[in-house]
């Protein structure tokens, strides 16, 4: 096992949020070091689908996939040999038949290297735009029932994208995903991702949060005193700027929780990577 430099959830222009295009957020990517990236821009179908005004569809506006994977496997092709880019997406689990078709139809149709399963959102909303009732239990609940759900989708995926990203859009005043108020849910969740040998995604994106990580470090510690060993770093950047952002203290804390590597997934295998 060797030592690598990896991001393996990060977005570019073809995402409605991203900031820089892909071939800026490569050429940043191999200047710090990378070598495994990881693209995984937005198909978030459910909105797409149901409940959105014109409006606000132009704001979430899902990659396309043709253009998307052309441009990629492209940029990927030129760092052949200099830096591993693996094309990824990230599917917006939804509960919805119709929604995952298309995820099924987009992996058929283009093979991603690898697949973030995340929610954002439910009942066709995304959790930016949701009225939350003043009941966190039952809100956080609902939650980790739509990620409980999206472990068992049929199209493949490979890691368990930011769980408790919900937190940034709450107005509780405690916001955080704790075992001690939400503990059985969140062990069936992660007893789930090791059995099924998914990887759980520590993801460095803390604007707004309450802890550094999601999931925060006693939910991870959680993951790796259930026997769970499978972790991947992502910084989830928009922009250039953020690529692999906080890298260290996420490694930091993986080791002191007793991780001895990273799992990076490309094209079904995952690659161990020393910590
Ligand atoms: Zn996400
Ligand atoms: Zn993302």
């Amino acid at each position: 096992m060797q030592k690598f430099l990896t991001d393996m959830h990060t977005h570019s222009t073809f995402s409605h949020d991203g900031r820089d295009e892909l071939s800026v957020m490569l050429a940043a990517a191999q200047k710090a070091g990378m070598a495994f990236y990881g693209v995984s821009d937005h198909f978030d179908f459910d909105y797409d689908l149901f409940q959105m005004s014109e409006e606000e569809l132009a704001q979430i506006k899902n990659a396309d996939p043709e253009v998307y994977f052309h441009g990629a496997r492209h940029l990927q092709e030129d760092y052949e040999g200099v830096m591993n880019v693996c094309v990824g997406a990230e599917f917006g689990y939804s509960d919805k038949a119709e929604v995952k078709a298309r995820y099924q139809k987009i992996y058929d149709k283009y093979r991603p290297d690898f697949v973030i399963n995340s929610v954002h959102g439910g009942d066709g909303k995304d959790f930016a735009r949701y009225i939350f009732t003043e009941d966190k239990k039952s809100t956080y609940r609902s939650y980790l029932g739509l990620i409980r759900r999206s472990l068992d989708v049929e199209y493949p995926y490979d890691v368990v994208g930011h769980i408790g990203y919900i937190a940034r859009y709450v107005p509780y005043e405690d916001k955080r995903l704790s075992l001690a108020e939400f503990g059985e849910e969140i062990d069936d969740i992660l007893k789930t991702i090791i059995q099924k040998g998914k990887i759980l995604e520590v993801n460095s994106a803390n604007k707004g949060l309450q802890n550094r990580t999601l999931p925060a470090e006693e939910i991870v510690q959680r993951y790796y005193d259930l026997g769970g060993r499978k972790v991947s770093f992502g910084s989830d950047a928009h922009f250039k700027e953020r690529i692999a952002d906080k890298r260290e203290e996420v490694v930091e804390m993986l080791k002191k929780i007793g991780f001895t590597h990273l799992t990076v997934p490309f094209r079904g295998e995952h690659i161990a990577v020393l910590l």
